[in-house]
């Protein structure tokens, strides 16, 4: 039933706590996960302003960044014997989300009620409020 989990991930603190109920997923018949991480292409827009020549250097490093930072992530579920697949993709998260889940199949998706911009007025963060929506799989909210 949750085999194959799809974890998006900004790599905020609020996202981190989503991790431990990855992790404990494997416990319900978890067997991989694919750790997607979206370059948001709101801000991609703003660099483009400054520096269009500049602009596939600064790509690469973004994908660096990237996965560099997915790194000891992937290392954590690697050592609960986790199946771990590595996904960096652009464009808007939600869509990117949305795509993905399909593209790979999963069966779950576990996201942060918020993420980096955490404005804690609101119960749900832009892009969890858009999966909870209209997402046609089940969903993992893991509250912030
Ligand atoms: P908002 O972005 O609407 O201002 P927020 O940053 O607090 O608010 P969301 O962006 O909705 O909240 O984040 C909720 C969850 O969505 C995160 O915990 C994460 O799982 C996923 N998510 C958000 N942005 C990304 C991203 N760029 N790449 C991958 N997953 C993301
Ligand atoms: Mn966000």
């Amino acid at each position: 039933m949750f085999e194959k989990i799809l974890y998006p991930t900004d790599f905020s603190d609020e996202t981190m706590k989503a991790l431990e109920f990855v992790k404990k997923l494997k416990g319900a018949g978890a067997k991989e996960v694919v750790l997607l991480h979206v370059i948001d292409r709101r801000g991609l827009n703003d660099l483009a302003r400054f520096s269009k020549k500049d602009l596939p250097h600064i790509m690469i490093d973004m994908e660096k960044k990237a996965k560099t930072e997915m790194n000891p992530i992937m290392k954590e579920l690697k050592d609960v014997d986790l199946k771990v697949t590595l996904r960096v993709e652009k464009g808007g998260p939600y869509n990117e989300i949305i795509r993905v889940a399909d593209e790979e199949n999963v069966s779950v998706i576990v996201v942060g009620s918020h993420g980096k911009s955490n404005i804690d007025k609101m119960l749900l963060g832009s892009v969890s409020y858009k999966l909870v929506k209209s997402v046609n799989k089940p969903i993992l909210v893991v509250k912030s």
